[in-house]
């Protein structure tokens, strides 16, 4: 089996996937008592999938699991790479109407580039094939967020980082500048040691969370959390419209600040290059301009498309409020007449905003 392992070691490595370790596919039993614990406060999050069993359980996955390997890529890329502002090259055609107002949202770095699912998937798929002729009979089911299972606490036992107080996966190489995706197998694997580690402890994390959402190390309480509320639908509760600024899609402040990620090397992954239609800070009436057939050709491509154009232009009109530009009045207004509740309260609050500056 150590050869085996080797072999589909160099295999992924070969994929692009930067990191591999295995573990075994013994139940997170302290992770289940806490995912209990968490349900039963209300501070589980709405978009995690499957029970707290299922969530820590292989074998509940996958009948007779005995081994889990867990992948890694980072997502980070030299600013060196790409251009800062790439949305000259939009295809006018494709917008309601041009662009006059030069405001930009946040989107958050695991949003930049193609769809990671997309990326990842099919190459696990490719390893999970491998594995399934080197052993004759393997079963196995691969899953890149798609899936109930814990990743971040499978992939800490599997030897690729730690736990930051920011409840990130920490790798020693990239920071937590990564994607986790699994492969659940019935191939009994020798497992990498697990090393029993900590972040620096420093605080930065929770001092710089804009809405204390991280309400303890490790524990993140999702409804407080920026980068949840940006992907929930709905309207956004007012407490935390100001506090997201001109986030426009998900929140990196608490990684930002870790002094693990200051170090962490850059991913080479070209794929994840911020979308040359997009970049990393998209202006804001090209947001909202956008109709279904451009969104789809833009954010359709990426992470930040899941939740669909309405939620992401409700962001930009609270991001145009939190700007405070009068020249931003004409589009808010345009918003108060759209068909969406979501949308005409955030345009509410926003033309409030301006006015009451
Ligand atoms: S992602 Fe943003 S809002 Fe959420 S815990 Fe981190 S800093 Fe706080
Ligand atoms: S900012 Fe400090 S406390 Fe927070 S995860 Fe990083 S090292 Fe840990």
């Amino acid at each position: 089996m150590e050869e085996i392992k080797e072999r589909l070691v160099r295999y992924g490595k070969h994929l692009g996937f930067d990191l591999v370790g295995i573990t075994t596919a013994e139940p997170l039993k302290q992770a289940q008592a806490e995912l209990d614990r968490r349900l039963k406060a209300g501070i589980s999050s709405s978009l995690a999938s499957g029970s707290p069993a299922e969530r820590t359980t292989p074998a509940l996955l996958l009948p007779g699991a005995q081994s889990v390997i867990m992948v890694a890529m980072a997502y980070s890329v030299d600013p060196q790479l790409y251009v800062q502002d790439p949305q000259d090259n939009l295809p006018r055609e494709e917008l309601e109407e041009k662009s006059t107002t030069p405001y930009r949202g946040l989107l958050s770095r695991y949003a930049w580039g193609q769809d990671y699912h997309h990326v990842m998937l099919p190459r696990l798929s490719q390893l999970a094939a491998f594995l399934e002729q080197s052993i004759p009979g393997t079963h196995c089911r691969v899953m890149v967020d798609s899936g109930p299972l814990l990743e971040k606490a499978m992939a800490v036992r599997a030897g690729l980082g730690f736990f930051g107080w920011n409840s990130c996966l920490i790798t020693d190489r990239f920071g937590s500048w990564v994607f986790l995706g699994s492969l659940l197998t019935t191939a009994s694997l020798p497992p990498d040691p697990y090393r029993p580690r900590t972040c620096r402890e420093c605080g930065r994390c929770i001092k710089a969370c804009p809405t204390g959402a991280i309400i303890a190390p490790y524990v993140v309480d999702p409804h407080l959390c920026l980068s949840h509320i940006t992907q929930t639908r709905g309207t956004i509760p007012e407490e935390f419209r100001k506090p997201l600024g001109n986030r426009l899609f998900g929140c990196d402040t608490c990684q930002a600040v870790c002094p693990h990620n200051a170090t962490a090397a850059w991913g080479n992954h070209r794929e994840f290059l911020p979308h040359p239609l997009i970049g990393s800070a998209p202006r804001l009436e090209m947001v909202l301009g956008l109709t279904n057939r451009s969104f789809k050709a833009t954010f359709g491509q990426t992470a930040a498309g899941w939740r669909g154009k309405n939620t992401l232009q409700r962001n930009a009109l609270i991001n145009l409020g939190n700007i405070g530009h009068a020249d931003a009045i004409p589009l808010l207004a345009k918003a108060l007449k759209d068909p969406s509740d979501p949308k005409k309260v955030a345009a509410a609050w926003a033309l409030t905003t301006i006015h009451t500056k």
